[in-house]
């Protein structure tokens, strides 16, 4: 009750993660969510308020020395992994590796805490009991999940002795961390390396246009379908009432926007989670390999369909990796090569970007795009990767370098 006394104010807006962690914990219900531009953020009735603190106290934000991992500045390795099953390889974002650690806490009568699609294509944390119900918290969802009651969920799971593994965002990870307070021996947690989230009312404004232009209903969305490659995963795959549609970054105004780091949640521009900061929350990180082989050999076959970086914060995590670790394939590899991946900075505004969402709000995606992000240079060589497939286009980049050494030879 440390909050008797002091002052009770949230954290600042522009850092505040959307956690919701201070409003799982106020008892007095004195918490309700205001949407602004699209992203939940939380607000005090203080007419309800009995100024206990315990807002303060669980904030992620106004307590983040809370660290539990390791720091990885100076790290000189990292381990690229994937899954030995195709299949499930196929069906994540990256190489399975939150599927294979999911299923074996799954099995073991544990639960699993992730972003699932509602009916309603809204995203949301959900928890699921059985290895069944995986592929719906499977993939990368490129917006913010809501983590409605989620970690007083968790909190009551714990206290009854079951096992939880929590995935989901660094600062979802930490904002569970500080709402739980103590260290629980059946908690585990897995978060992703991340870029960012765009706001779920962005998302459902693109989706409503599509299906009023495509007079359909959009049921699914796979942000990283691997029809052309892991590393081609710039391809959004819509399932709609009508079928499979595959949108291309040019028919994708949404994709286009959030690689260009456009609608970002202000707090993802000074994320509090990365860098130094990267797995101090968290007992395991996963990521994308996206570089792995470009500047030392890489002997893998099927590389196309995918391969994850894993990160070990503590040793729980190790322990965690190592009840699977005949399930997947794991190299050690140098830091330096994981290092160029953007997920692990963060992401720089652009500066037109509150410009740019006033518009939206106003105007159309195609309309927005057009004015503020419209597709440049980069666009066609990704849709060349798209085109060809990664197999052909490095097997085309290699016969380039012997063409060109073959003329150097010639000329001397
Ligand atoms: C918003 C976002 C941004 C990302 N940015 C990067 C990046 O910049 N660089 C990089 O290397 N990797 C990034 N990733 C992680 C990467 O895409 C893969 O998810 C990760 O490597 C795990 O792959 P997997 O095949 O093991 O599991 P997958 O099957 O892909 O598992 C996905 C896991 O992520 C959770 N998840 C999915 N969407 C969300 C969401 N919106 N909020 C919270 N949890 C979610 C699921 O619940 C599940 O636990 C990002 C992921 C997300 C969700
Ligand atoms: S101080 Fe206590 S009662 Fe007031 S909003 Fe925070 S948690 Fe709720
Ligand atoms: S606890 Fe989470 S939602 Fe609440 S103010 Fe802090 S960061 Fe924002
Ligand atoms: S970039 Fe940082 S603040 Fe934004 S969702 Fe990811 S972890 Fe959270």
């Amino acid at each position: 009750m440390s909050g008797l006394g002091k002052k009770i104010h949230l954290c600042n807006q522009s850092q505040c993660t959307g956690c919701m962690a201070c409003k799982q914990r106020c008892k007095a219900n004195a918490i309700s969510v205001k949407n602004l531009n699209g992203f939940l953020y939380p607000e005090i009735d203080f007419r309800k308020c009995k100024s206990c603190g315990m807002c303060m106290d669980v904030c992620p934000i106004l307590n983040h020395q809370n660290k539990i991992g390791n720091c990885h500045k100076g790290a000189t390795s990292v381990i690229a992994a994937w899954s030995k099953n195709p299949e499930i390889r196929m069906k994540s974002s990256s190489g399975g590796i939150f599927s294979t650690i999911a299923s074996n806490v799954l099995k073991k009568g544990g639960i699993v805490f992730g972003a699932a699609w509602q009916k309603d294509m809204r995203l949301a944390h959900v928890y699921i009991e059985c290895v069944e119900e995986l592929d719906s918290l499977r993939r990368s969802k490129y917006v913010q999940s809501d983590i409605g009651e989620s970690y007083s969920l968790t909190e009551s799971f714990l206290r009854k002795g079951k096992s939880v593994l929590f995935c989901g965002t660094p600062c979802q990870i930490a904002g569970l961390r500080s709402f739980l307070k103590q260290s629980y021996d059946n908690l585990y947690t897995l978060d992703v390396l991340c870029q960012g989230v765009p706001s779920q009312a962005i998302f459902q404004k693109y989706l409503a246009e599509y299906e009023a232009l495509h007079k359909t209903k959009v049921i699914d969305c796979n942000f990283r379908t691997k029809i052309r490659g892991w590393r081609c995963g710039l391809l959004l795959l819509l399932q709609t009432t009508k079928g499979k549609k595959y949108c291309f970054l040019n028919k994708n105004e949404y994709y286009n926007a959030f690689f260009k780091e456009f609608f970002m949640r202000e707090s993802c521009y000074t994320c509090k989670f990365k860098e130094h900061d990267l797995g101090y929350f968290s007992d395991i990180t996963v990521a994308d390999f996206w570089r792995i082989g470009n500047k030392e050999k890489f002997d893998i076959s099927d590389y196309e369909k995918g391969v994850s970086a894993i990160i070990v914060n503590t040793d729980k995590g190790q322990s965690l990796l190592k009840e699977c670790s005949d399930q997947l394939n794991m190299v050690d590899r140098k830091w330096s090569e994981f290092a160029t991946n953007g997920g692990l900075y963060c992401s720089k505004k652009p500066s037109r970007n509150d410009e740019a969402l006033a518009y939206l709000c106003q105007h159309s995606w195609a309309e927005t795009q057009k004015k503020y992000f419209p597709l440049g240079k980069k666009y066609f060589m990704q849709l060349r990767w798209l085109v060809f497939g990664e197999k052909n286009i490095r097997r085309l980049s290699r016969l380039k370098q012997m063409v060109k050494c073959l003329m150097r030879k010639i000329k001397t």
